[in-house]
């Protein structure tokens, strides 16, 4: 069934106007007509099948009629990536919604070379991996913020599982073992991270650094690799 996420509050008959977008692929794409049904989830109120009641040139009107999947998101992960390449970062982007990142925040390095992401295609492409992946939620995608005030701004009940290429940080799978949520993963730009910032992240008690094996990836393998651990060794994989 078609998954459509609506930003309206969804209860036992309420009306959703869907956007044209989604209008239009309703019934020009899919060639949904009055009575076809559609799952709809807000992030908030779990998953509703609705129908179309009325569908006309100018957009279609869904009536939700009950929920199907009470609400629930997967753990606490967030995933903090240095600012890389648009196609890269879009990549992260849709694969941390696959794999159950609650937010992607963005981060301004010593080393980031690229200083500006267009958000509203990044929210987009999360919205979109969300419908496919069956969650329940969308990520938020968050502005990019300079690393050095998101450490300043640290709850430290959240571990940070620091992917350090450094080549000295014990294997992750060791790493995670017995670790949970709330967590966050992060990973440096193309550049790798300054000295500097090494040296204070090692320093940090709620820092758990993490090999990811002997060879360096990409910084959007190294989200993916370093999520798929995370969620098997401390997620909702087990
Ligand atoms: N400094 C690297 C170099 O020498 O080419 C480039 C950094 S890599 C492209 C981007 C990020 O991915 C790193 O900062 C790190 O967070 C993560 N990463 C890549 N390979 C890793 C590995 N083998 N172990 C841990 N983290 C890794």
């Amino acid at each position: 069934m078609i998954r459509l996420f609506v930003p309206n509050d969804l209860s036992a008959g309420a009306g959703v106007v869907p956007t044209v977008d989604q209008s239009r692929y309703l019934t020009s794409v899919m060639r949904l007509g009055v009575g076809a049904e559609v799952a709809l989830f807000n992030g908030r109120d779990g998953e509703w099948r609705a129908a179309i009641i009325e569908s006309t040139k100018r957009g279609c009107l869904l009536k939700a009629e009950e929920q199907t999947r009470p609400m629930e998101t997967g753990p606490d992960l967030d995933l903090i990536i240095a600012m890389v390449k648009r196609g890269r970062v879009e990549t992260i982007v849709e694969k941390a919604a696959e794999l159950g990142a609650r937010r992607v925040r963005l981060t301004v390095t010593r080393r980031t070379n690229v200083d500006f992401v267009k958000l509203g295609r990044l929210d987009a492409i999360a919205m979109e991996a969300a419908e496919q992946t069956g969650r329940l939620d969308v990520p938020e995608v968050a502005d990019p913020v300079k690393l050095d005030k998101i450490l300043d701004d640290w709850d430290s009940a959240r571990r940070l599982v620091f992917c350090d290429e450094g080549g000295d940080a014990k294997p992750a799978i060791e790493a995670l073992a017995g670790t949970g949520a709330p967590a966050a993963i992060l990973i440096g730009p193309e550049g790798g991270f300054a000295p500097e910032e090494r040296e204070r992240l090692r320093g940090l008690s709620f820092v758990t650094p993490v090999s990811l094996g002997p060879r360096i990836l990409r910084a959007d393998t190294a989200a993916i690799s370093a999520m798929t651990l995370w969620q098997a060794a401390a997620g909702d994989w087990r």
